[in-house]
């Protein structure tokens, strides 16, 4: 559980500024905002990438994705839109290796992405 540094502040080793907890996930706001809003829910269970989620956890990717909504409206950036992203692997820019969902908004995003 406590081998990257999300695993450490789910375990409550490290600090962090926590928007949303449940049974499931975690939501903080990340430590090097890319946008107004930039938040990172991230599951309890650590899965070390989007290639190693299994059949067994696809309503818990659906509960990260209901929860980031939920974080949209309590950020007031739901009606004028936000991102939703998963990075993965070294193409994608995935840095730490358990998974989290950015929700990014709070100003226009850019198409295609860097
Ligand atoms: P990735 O690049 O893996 O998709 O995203 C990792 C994210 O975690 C980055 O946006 C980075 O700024 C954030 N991050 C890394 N270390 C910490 C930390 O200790 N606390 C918080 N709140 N965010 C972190």
């Amino acid at each position: 559980m406590a081998d990257t540094i999300f695993g450490k502040i789910i375990a409550g080793q490290i600090p962090a500024r926590k928007v949303w907890d449940d049974e499931q996930c975690i939501a903080i706001r990340d430590i090097n905002p890319q946008a107004p809003t930039h938040v990172l829910v991230i599951p309890r269970q650590p899965i070390e990438s989007t290639n190693d989620i299994t059949p067994a956890q696809k309503e818990l990717i659906g509960h990260l994705t209901w929860v980031a909504a939920r974080i949209a409206e309590q950020e007031g950036i739901a009606a004028d839109g936000y991102r939703l992203v998963w990075n993965c692997g070294k193409d994608g820019g995935q840095t730490v290796d358990h998974i989290h969902l950015h929700v990014l908004g709070g100003r226009p995003m850019a198409w295609p992405p860097g």
